[in-house]
């Protein structure tokens, strides 16, 4: 059977040792908040990475990607060759009353159009505020962070690779044409050796 005020004693000792802790409120807005690199704020569209495949807009749980676009016809690059068609964005928002920030639209982009930004200070009194057109995605680009470091022991990225080789590979070649220039021009400067003179027979003098 429980001693009577037990309960109540066990309260206040409870408040009395929160009462000795440090606390840890932050005083926001005054102090801005520590917030992890990878925070799920709001989401930025880098527009000329898209290429309006749709995807993230299908795969979206809310339904609260909008894309309008149209098709232009791309002339052809090579005589006889072919047109081409190709979309351009007209519209790009996010409703971010429905978004429940999964992230799945981030994942699903194959063209690394839509990117984290921490920002989370874009509250509104006006719901239709909270729809971002693409002008307002943009201007969250930049303030998204860089990317982490790669790991030391992590394999070279493919694309990285391959653009090293090709940045190597140019700078061989322009050392070799250098160099042959630089050989061509000696050439030309060089005084012309005289061709030996023949040693005169004894006595002919
Ligand atoms: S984070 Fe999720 S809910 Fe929000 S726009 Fe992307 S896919 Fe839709
Ligand atoms: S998935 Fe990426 S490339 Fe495709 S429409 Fe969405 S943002 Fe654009």
């Amino acid at each position: 059977m429980p001693i009577p005020g037990s309960g109540l004693a066990k309260g206040l000792a409870v408040t009395l040792r929160t009462m000795t802790k440090r606390s840890h409120t932050a005083q926001y807005p005054e102090v801005q908040p520590e917030l992890p690199p990878r925070s799920r704020g709001v989401i930025g569209l880098f527009e000329e990475n898209c290429t309006v495949c749709m995807l993230c807009a299908r795969e979206c749980p809310d339904w609260c990607i909008y894309i309008d676009s149209h098709k232009e016809t791309v002339p052809a690059s090579t005589p006889g060759g072919r047109e081409r068609s190709r979309n351009v964005l007209d519209r790009f928002a996010i409703d971010f009353s429905l978004c429940m920030y999964c992230g799945i639209c981030i994942e699903v982009c194959p063209f690394d159009a839509l990117f984290w930004s921490p920002e989370f200070e874009y509250a509104e009194t006006d719901i239709h505020e909270l729809t971002h057109e693409r002008d307002k995605l943009r201007e969250w680009m930049w303030t998204v962070p860089a990317p982490p470091a790669l790991d030391p022991a992590a394999e070279e990225p493919k694309e990285i690779a391959a653009a090293r080789k090709a940045v190597e590979k140019a700078e061989a070649a322009a050392a070799a044409a250098a160099a042959a220039e630089a050989a061509a021009r000696a050439a030309e400067t060089e005084p012309p050796t005289e061709p030996p003179t023949e040693p005169t027979p004894e006595g002919d003098a």
